[in-house]
């Protein structure tokens, strides 16, 4: 339903929580939150509210980027292990999703068919589990071969532990827009959750990709041929 990223000098998880409260009218069952600082990834999420989640939140959880979800399930009860992000079976790479991918069943019968313990019923999980066993060099390069598998609707962000300081961004039929801040970076399915921290963004286009760092983006079509669209930012009114 809402998703929410940020890559910057600040710790992520004060940033992400006050963004998931700002896309909580929109209505949700769920919310969670992962963060990465050059370790490993930490991840917490819970059904119930971003309040609940806020407290669920270990003082120790904290890094310079990190991805944040509110879910209106549609693939899995709202439980804590349906709740986003969903991560790999090495717990290395993070997605939040809003959207539905439509031929979930099909691609989670192949991932258990090659022995992936799947973590959760939601549709969404695959692809961080398609995007970990990409071979591509870059996390936008894995991301596009994942997102080239699923059928249906996403607005995604994408994170790396390995590859910290770097979110990964796409959408098709449920925006995305980044946020462009002063040696920070945002991202979101809604300008509402950005516009405490920028008013300057990009709205992604269907089937734009973008990579995301704490000192610009770029932007690219999402097929192979990966066309630049890369544009300046626009001010929004607040
Ligand atoms: N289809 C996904 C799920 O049920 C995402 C739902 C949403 O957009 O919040 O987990």
């Amino acid at each position: 339903c809402g998703i929410v990223g940020y890559v910057g000098p600040r710790d992520a998880v004060p940033v992400l929580l006050e963004g998931l409260h700002r896309l909580e009218y929109r209505g949700y069952d769920s919310a969670g939150v992962a963060v990465a600082d050059g370790g490993g990834l930490r991840v917490v999420k819970t059904a119930g509210r971003v309040g609940d989640l806020r407290r669920a939140v270990p003082d120790d959880v904290e890094g310079r980027t990190g991805i944040a979800h509110t879910r209106w399930a549609t693939h899995g009860e709202p439980t804590d292990r349906n709740a986003h992000p969903h991560v790999d079976a090495a717990a290395r790479v993070a997605i939040v999703h809003n959207g539905v991918f439509e031929n979930s069943d099909r691609l989670r019968a192949r991932l258990r068919a090659d022995g992936v313990a799947l973590a959760s019923d939601t549709d969404s999980e695959v692809l961080a589990h398609l995007v970990a066993r990409s071979a591509a060099a870059t996390l936008e390069d894995a991301v596009r071969e994942a997102l080239a598998q699923v059928e249906g609707t996403y607005g995604v962000i994408v994170m790396d532990a390995d590859r910290p300081g770097e979110l990964v961004a796409a959408r098709r039929g449920s925006p995305v827009v980044l946020g462009v801040g002063e040696q920070e970076m945002l991202v979101a399915s809604d300008v509402t959750a950005l516009v405490r921290f920028t008013q300057q963004v990009i709205y992604l286009d269907d089937d734009e990709i973008a990579t995301v760092t704490a000192d610009g983006y770029r932007t690219s079509t999402m097929d192979a041929r990966a066309t630049s669209t890369t544009r300046s930012p626009t001010a929004i009114d607040v």
